[in-house]
């Protein structure tokens, strides 16, 4: 809106100056979505002599800018009186960048209060955050449950909340959380004529169900055979290791990379909050949703751009490496998918964040996952099946694999050759034990002995540690020497073969490495072992 600057007479004396309509100021507090962390933001209003107009300042982004138009009809479809002044909206701190429509009911309470409709009194202590529609109400805002935290650590007495997002932000459960559906409503609280009801907050249930819904709820009980596979798939989920499955389609690939979740220990409280924090910032969790109970399960498809992937756009928000913090990402035909995605995947899981770079600087959000990936065998997808020939050139191989970059396969440390199951053998099968709940205990025995040597996960560990946490016999160690010029492994991929033999032995039981657990190891490198010998 352009605005003409007020034409003010010549100062003479104080009684031709023009009478101060409010000389300040009503001052709020709100907060600002930063990545994943929420900062308070104090709104300061003022309304001065001069021509009508509305401005927000301190770096809004569209969205709080457009606020200005909600806030006006918000304020006189609720039988307010908008001043017909200059009203000119500070958001402070300056410096940050404040994004979304969040401010939409701070910055009409504050314009209230300011021209003197509403005492502002009360609302000291208040972190309040609210999207206006023009008629008054209030709708839900992502990031409740960040903005709750905030204003816990903030140390509000309470945070008002719209009624459709104030359950999610009760599970924080560190500040009463004040729900309210209108502007009116939240107006009745500051002249005291009505009385805010908190929110009952969120009790949390520790007891996980045995696999997570986003995978179909499916376990080991539901992949019949792949004995071999489900001993690769036990030691990712215990000691943390990404995997990729090569075979043909119809292997049962997409089954047992399903399986995983259902395979990781149970979310402890602190886990449940972040994962649902992060839902609440994507804007994914469904209204009147608990605390995650599951690890989440996220499999994007091969076309999905970069910023979906790994986050970013205009407004910041976690792509799919963090929405699969703490659970499985599974990305299936892993060569379809776009090269510069695949790269950007090599930060997260050396460092589990990501960070992702803007105008206003740097987000960092976390991402923390087990990397479950699948791929054909070649570009005609045979190569491996029992009985049908894969019709390659060696150069369509090269290619199809060339796809996949070197420093990518170094991650992986679980490298595994997937064929299909016959189906005479199948239906014997279907007779055998169900497997799951012991699965689940020779994980949950892995992961006690690991802990017993501290809290960093076998695939995590540095290269330094090593030697300490899992020492290795002299023939051992001429053996894994053996193995790097055979298979042409990196420095990388070296202490990856280290680190498995450490995970198989805990699954085990074993105290220390021997040559079975170590050669076991190393033939869980397929393809750096094809691309040796060219095969
Ligand atoms: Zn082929």
């Amino acid at each position: 809106m352009l605005v003409v600057p007020a034409f003010r007479a010549p100062h003479r004396c104080s009684r031709d100056r023009p009478r101060r309509w409010s000389a300040v100021l009503a001052t709020l507090t709100s907060a600002a979505l930063c990545g994943l962390d929420s900062v308070p933001v104090t709104i300061e209003v003022s309304i001065t002599n001069g021509l009508p107009a509305f401005h927000v300042v301190g770096l809004p982004d569209a969205a709080v800018r457009e606020s200005r138009e909600r806030v006006v009809s918000a304020l006189r479809e609720s039988g307010f009186t908008v001043p017909l002044r200059r009203i000119t909206a500070n958001l402070a701190p300056a410096g940050l960048r404040k994004e979304g429509s969040a401010f939409d009911l701070p910055l009409a309470l504050a314009v209230l209060a300011a021209s003197g409709q509403v005492p502002a009194e009360r609302a000291r202590g208040w972190l309040v955050v609210g999207e206006l529609a023009l008629d008054g109400a209030l709708r839900r805002v992502r990031g409740a449950l960040a903005y709750a935290e905030c204003a816990a650590a903030f140390g509000a007495v309470a945070m008002v909340a719209p009624a459709a997002c104030a359950g999610e932000a009760a599970l924080a459960d560190a500040v009463p959380v004040w729900p309210a559906r209108t502007l009116r409503e939240v107006c009745g609280w500051l002249t005291g004529c009505e009385a805010p009801v908190p929110t009952c907050t969120g009790t949390w249930d520790a007891s996980t169900p045995a696999a997570t819904p986003d995978a179909g709820g499916i376990t080991f009980d539901d992949v019949a055979g792949q004995e071999r596979a489900k001993r690769a798939l036990l030691a990712a989920a215990a000691g943390g290791h990404n995997v990729v499955l090569v075979g043909p389609p119809g292997a049962g690939k997409t089954l047992l990379a399903r399986a995983v979740p259902s395979l990781l220990p149970p979310l402890t409280r602190g886990e449940a909050l972040e994962i649902t924090r992060i839902r609440s910032v994507a804007g994914l969790l469904p209204e009147g949703a608990g605390l995650a109970s599951a690890r989440p399960f996220r499999a994007p498809h091969s076309s999905a751009s970069p910023t979906a992937l790994l986050g970013g756009g205009a407004a910041a928000r976690p792509g799919e490496v963090t929405l699969a913090h703490r659970g499985v990402l599974f990305l299936d035909e892993l060569p379809e998918f776009r090269r510069d995605a695949l790269e950007a995947l090599r930060q997260p899981l050396e460092e589990g964040t990501i960070a992702i770079g803007r105008a206003s600087g740097t987000v960092r959000f976390p991402a923390a996952f087990t990397l479950v990936a699948a791929m054909n065998g070649c570009a005609c997808g045979r190569r491996g099946h029992p009985r049908r020939a894969c019709r390659c050139s060696p150069e369509e191989l090269r290619r199809y694999r060339a796809r996949l970059s070197g420093p990518l396969l170094d991650r992986m440390d679980v490298q595994l050759e997937v064929a299909p199951v016959r189906g005479r053998e199948l239906a014997s099968l279907r007779l055998v034990a169900p497997q799951h709940e012991a699965a689940r205990a020779r994980i949950a025995r892995a992961r006690a002995a690991m802990a017993a040597r501290g809290p960093i996960e076998n695939a995590r560990l540095a290269p330094a540690e090593l030697p300490r946490v899992a020492p290795l016999t002299g023939t051992c160690s001429a053996r894994l020497r053996d193995a790097v010029d055979a298979l042409g492994l990196s420095a990388r991929g070296y202490h990856r073969v280290w680190r498995l033999a450490r995970t198989l032995s805990d699954l085990d039981g074993v105290e220390a490495i021997d040559e079975q657990r170590l050669m076991e190891a190393m033939s869980f490198r397929a393809l750096e072992r094809e691309g040796r010998t060219g095969a």
